[in-house]
């Protein structure tokens, strides 16, 4: 899905690459994707940093996604969350891994990239310790843990035996351009479903799960995270851009790098690009890939399905 439009302010949200399980979690995700871009739109005009992150957090208090509570569980069904961001401005980025206190990790990245002069990655356990220091809501590892997750990993867990496979995905991620020019890139997850404790996935590291620069744009992955980040896939995207290739050629061509060259044979990749002119692109090779833009003056798309259209 392409914005033909291509310019101005601009917010695009997705709620991870995978297939939909069946038609009410179909809507459950569009309506989670709905509510992300208002509450990232209400924030645009603080900001491309603010929208972005606003849009993400709303994906964490809601249930459906595999981000903040109710996240995909780990192996041993507890749930450690991941988080990246990336000004596009300063180049700025910080990346939070094994979160298991706090709904918001994406604010804890937001902060983290605010600090020193390239920002920060923090790992566990220490990862835990920053909500308090940032002052973002702590909670307990328990709240972060639906039934529906449960039911979830119990069912991943007998499937993944029988036909020996994951992944499940559905990260979620945002990308946002301000009326000033300014680009930002926020993504939070819980990883892969089954994933083995300790295990670090894309969405935090910078790169691999977000790039954001002003000067050319910004993307956001979703996907099997050792690939994307061998890969670089997020960057990769925005060089493309940079060296002149068309949003959409650069988003399919960065997608089809890891089909080609780095093993993703399942196709169960996604990204959402924005250019510095305002340019929108949702790409995937999965199935499917819940999403949608919303521009300053309402207007908006929202689907579960992306095709390419470039
Ligand atoms: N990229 C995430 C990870 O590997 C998973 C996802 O996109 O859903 O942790």
């Amino acid at each position: 899905m392409t914005d033909g439009e291509q310019s101005g302010p601009v917010l695009v949200v997705h709620g991870g690459a995978g297939a939909l399980p069946g038609e009410e979690d179909r809507r459950q995700y569009l309506e989670g994707v709905r509510g992300a871009l208002a509450a990232g739109l209400a924030r645009l005009e603080d900001g491309a940093a603010e929208a972005a992150c606003a849009a993400v957090a709303y994906l964490e208090s809601e249930t459906i996604t595999n981000a903040g509570r109710g996240a995909a569980l780990a192996s041993d069904g507890t749930a450690v969350l991941d988080a990246g961001f990336m000004d596009g401005a300063s180049r700025r980025y910080g990346g939070v891994t094994g979160v298991r206190r706090c709904m918001h990790p994406v604010l804890l990245a937001r902060r983290l990239s605010e600090d020193g002069d390239f920002g920060r990655f923090v790992g566990a356990p220490e990862s835990d310790t920053l909500a308090e220091a940032f002052g973002v809501p702590s909670c307990a590892p328990e709240e972060l843990v639906t039934e529906r997750a449960r039911r979830l990993l119990d069912e991943r867990a007998r499937e993944a035996r029988r036909r020996d496979e994951g992944p499940w995905l559905d990260t979620v991620g945002a990308v946002a351009l301000d009326a000033a020019g300014r680009l930002a890139a926020a993504v939070s997850t819980g990883g892969m479903s089954l994933k083995r404790p300790g295990r670090i996935g894309d969405s935090p590291v910078v790169g691999g799960g977000y790039w954001a620069d002003d000067r050319h744009g910004a993307c956001v992955t979703t996907g099997v995270g050792e690939v994307l980040m061998r890969q670089g896939t997020a960057r990769r995207c925005v060089q493309l851009l940079s060296e002149g290739h068309a949003p959409g050629a650069a988003a399919r061509d960065a997608l089809a790098e890891l089909v080609d060259y780095e093993g993703d044979r399942r196709g169960a990749s996604g990204l959402i690009l924005v250019t510095r002119e305002g340019a929108v692109v949702l790409d995937h090779n999965s199935v499917e890939m819940s999403g949608g833009w919303i521009r300053p003056d309402g207007r908006s798309e929202v689907t579960a399905a992306w095709r390419r259209t470039t």
